[in-house]
């Protein structure tokens, strides 16, 4: 039965009920008690069959949503797969034609390199996520050396950093002793930050990876002065496959948001970062949260746990919703 059909037969039902009762208790004849209870008995079932209406309505509206995410999905990682293939195999097939000088055979080896480095990105955050939803995620907990890894990272991404014209630097601070993690997930998710402030932020960025230390928590830190993120998109952040764009209002230059920046193709992805990110902060004991105004720029914080012997490794067994938000920061 519809929804519709359902709210017509209960309210009809109530209607009929009602005058019943009302007769019956008018003339005072037994028969009408019946009918009162049949009525009632309508109103019941119709009751429930509107109750299960909706809640049928509301599954199939979820699975349709849901369907609708995966055929995205879906569609975004063909896309993503196929566009570096596509520069790997024409690059290849120049250098295979031969004639090629030294300089552009070296400038097409590092794009290739690139595109496949971005492939395996994709690649290995896919495998996460099915291994997050297969119940099979594991972590190698032990002491990791913090600064160690803001170095590594920036490092690695030196090279991404200045074919943007972004500056890239690390803050100066202070020693701060080492944290409780999964060194390799801890290196992908602040590498994964650098790359989004490297993607999100117009050419010539600044980008600051800095660390303090506050009770028994490290907070490392990626601050950029990108296009930063909707308050309204703030909910939605850390959602599997969440996506933004620049706001219209964007107080970033208009020559930063031109179609040059829009449609490059460095700002590839397809929503899984900052998902993952939440989620293996959480097994490590950790979490992330960020700070954001439109226009003038973000920084994402990961709050590590201070190492400590006895309790590395003994993380949450249900990792817990902890993303935090801050717009306007
Ligand atoms: P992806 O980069 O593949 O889209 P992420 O999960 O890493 O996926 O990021 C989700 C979205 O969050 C991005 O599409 C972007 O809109 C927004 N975002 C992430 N980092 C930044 C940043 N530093 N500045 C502005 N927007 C960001």
């Amino acid at each position: 039965m519809s929804i519709r059909g359902s709210i017509l037969v209960v309210g009809l039902g109530g209607v009929i009920t009602l005058i019943l009762l009302g007769i019956f208790y008018a003339s005072n004849q037994q028969h009408f008690v019946l009918y009162a209870l049949i009525g009632l008995i309508v109103v019941c079932g119709a009751t429930a069959a509107l109750l299960w209406s909706i809640r049928l309505e509301r599954k199939a509206k979820r699975l349709d949503e849901l369907d609708h995410l995966k055929s995205e999905f879906v569609s975004r990682v063909s896309h993503e797969l196929r566009t570096p293939l596509t520069t790997i195999k024409a690059l290849t097939r120049l250098l295979l034609r031969g004639g090629v000088g030294e300089e552009k055979q070296r400038e097409y080896l590092e794009t290739i390199a690139i595109e496949c480095d971005r492939q395996i990105d994709l690649i290995l955050n896919l495998l996460d996520l099915s291994r997050i939803e297969g119940g099979v995620y594991g972590l190698a907990m032990e002491r990791v050396e913090a600064a160690d890894v803001v170095t590594s990272c920036v490092k690695a991404e030196l090279a991404a950093a200045e074919r943007r014209r972004h500056k890239l630097q690390i803050k100066p601070f202070a020693k701060i002793p080492p944290v409780c993690a999964d060194p390799k997930v801890l290196r992908r998710v602040v590498s994964n930050l650098i790359e989004n402030s490297i993607k999100y932020t117009p050419d010539g960025g600044l980008i600051t990876l800095s660390a303090d230390v506050n009770a028994d928590w490290v907070a490392l830190r990626v601050t950029d002065n990108g296009r930063g993120i909707p308050k309204e998109d703030l909910p939605i952040l850390f959602d599997k496959f969440y996506r933004g764009c620049p706001a219209s209002h964007s107080a970033v230059s208009p020559a930063a948001l031109d179609e040059e920046f829009l449609e490059d193709a460095d700002v590839s992805g397809v929503g899984l970062g900052l998902y993952l990110a939440r989620d293996v902060m959480g097994r490590m004991g950790g979490r992330i949260s960020v700070e954001t105004e439109v226009g003038e720029g973000s920084t994402f914080t990961l709050h590590l746990p201070i190492w400590n012997p006895e309790r590395c490794g003994k993380v949450p067994s249900e990792v817990k919703e902890n993303a935090e938000t801050i717009a306007g920061g």
